[in-house]
């Protein structure tokens, strides 16, 4: 009974709490399947994590939890980045050459001269205004390679609300720089 087995490794992981996703902690729930994939979604309000039977030691399912929580973030902040640089290009008309998700820990963002824009995985976790927020200011670097006041009047005409996201990056952007999922 791989179902049974699985319940039984289960009582003995202790899983994350909580996961921030788009300004809010969502709890963890996790339940054996038996199929031979895992599968990670969001409904009523919680995270939660179907895990396939495949038989596994404490130490790989660990593991193998972080390693779907970690690529579930990374694929919807990858969906909500792409997205929102796609829907400012149809508002705005401007041109770009890329979008990269990376995991920088000492940048939100990046825009290089060559319209390559780079965001860390890491704004998923924060509100959805924060993560428009930093879009905003790499696009808006497209047209201003610079921090002049062309360039922030421009990102204050785009995002009336930049100076709030700005403000929650610095009270809450260490914490998500340095959030690790840890499942024991
Ligand atoms: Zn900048």
């Amino acid at each position: 009974m791989p179902e049974a087995a699985s319940l039984t490794k289960l009582s003995d992981i202790s899983l994350p709490q909580a996961v921030p996703f788009r300004g809010v902690m969502l709890p963890v729930l996790a339940t054996p399947t038996p199929f031979s994939f895992s599968r990670v979604t969001v409904r009523n309000n919680a995270l939660q994590l179907a895990l396939s039977s495949l038989p596994r030691d404490n130490r790989e399912l660990a593991g193998h939890i972080v390693a779907q929580i970690d690529g579930w973030l990374r694929a919807q902040a990858r969906r909500a980045l792409c997205e929102e640089v796609e829907r400012q290009k149809q508002q705005y008309g401007f041109s770009y050459n890329s979008v990269a998700i990376k995991d920088t820990r000492s940048r939100w963002g990046s825009c290089s001269g060559k319209g390559n824009l780079n965001f860390s995985w890491r704004l998923i976790m924060a509100p959805d205004e924060v993560l428009n927020y930093v879009v905003t200011h790499e696009t808006a670097h497209l047209s201003h390679l610079n921090h002049s006041s062309d360039f922030w009047n421009l990102v204050r005409e785009r995002c009336p609300g930049f100076r709030k996201a700005k403000s929650w990056l610095q009270s809450n952007g260490a914490s998500l720089m340095n959030w690790k999922l840890s499942v024991r």
